[in-house]
């Protein structure tokens, strides 16, 4: 089967971890906790770490436990200031390279991912984003997810590429067929390909096509 979709993650694949935009989110989430359910800071943080562990994300977790306004929730955790992310041209430059359809798969939402893109500077290269709304709120490292986002492209796993910071997040992929690159992770998580941040992913893709052909004639 031939590779047919790239699919990026967005946060902390597509720009380094030391930008500081999770962290950012990551105190929003506590904030927005804080506010709607009356807890104190201590709680929120234990509530956030505890759902982020055991869903996925916090909002899986405040949406099955807490009545959780989901949309109002994603407005507010991703209201803040992207000033530290600046046009990457060696990115968009990589990026006008690959092969394929490029498409986001991200566990934030739509709005976030455009403004992270038009910020990077890098938005004209996806045809798609598939945002956690998108897969019925369901997040990346759930298999709902990751089948929701093939439906939704029309493809077989093994037509996929999944290209994420989250070592968690690629394991389900793997799982299902799909090919699994590390970007900037744990060394211990298990992936197809590792690369010490996302400038490296021409040759990895390079082999990856390589790896195919010699599928298809051998
Ligand atoms: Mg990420």
């Amino acid at each position: 089967m031939t590779i047919r979709f790239l699919l990026f993650d967005l946060d902390e694949t597509l720009y380094p971890r030391d930008a500081g935009v999770m962290q950012e989110i990551g105190q929003q989430i506590r904030r927005y906790i804080v506010r709607e359910y009356g807890t104190t800071w201590e709680e929120a943080d234990s509530l956030a770490r505890r759902y982020h562990r055991e869903y996925g994300t916090s909002m899986r977790g405040l949406l099955l436990n807490n009545d959780l306004d989901v949309e109002r929730y994603l407005a507010f955790v991703h209201d803040l200031p992207l000033g530290l992310l600046q046009p990457n041209h060696a990115l968009d430059a990589l990026l006008a390279e690959l092969p394929d359809e490029k498409v986001i798969f991200t566990n934030a939402d739509r709005p976030h991912a455009e403004r992270v893109l038009g910020q990077l500077g890098i938005r004209r290269h996806f045809d798609r984003i598939i945002d956690v709304v998108a897969v019925g709120y369901i997040p990346k490292p759930n298999l709902a997810a990751y089948t929701a986002c093939l439906h939704l492209l029309g493809a077989q796993p093994a037509e996929c590429v999944l290209i994420e910071d989250t070592g968690r997040n690629l394991a389900p992929a793997k799982q299902l067929g799909m090919t699994t690159v590390l970007v900037d992770g744990d060394p211990a998580d298990p992936a197809d390909y590792k690369i010490p941040t996302i400038l490296e992913l021409g040759p990895v893709v390079e082999r990856i096509f390589r790896r195919q052909g010699d599928r298809v004639t051998g």
